[in-house]
């Protein structure tokens, strides 16, 4: 059992890390997060990331361009 470690990993949000918040103003935030939210619920877990990946795209670079 020596040499491992066990990994904090939480199972029930494996996708915290990709969950901004979307940018408060932002009409094409507003709309991924409604996008994303929607994707979860079908169980569409690539496009819930893809949405969460261009409103991080806002709050790191402060544009969607
Ligand atoms: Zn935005």
């Amino acid at each position: 059992m020596s040499g491992y470690h066990e990994r904090p990993v939480s199972l029930g949000e494996p996708f915290n890390d990709l969950a901004p918040e979307p940018v408060p103003d932002c009409d094409r935030c507003a709309a991924l997060a409604e996008e994303r939210c929607e994707a979860r619920k079908e169980g569409q877990f690539g496009a819930a990331v893809i949405a969460s990946i261009k409103i991080r795209e806002h709050r790191m670079f402060g544009s969607h361009d």
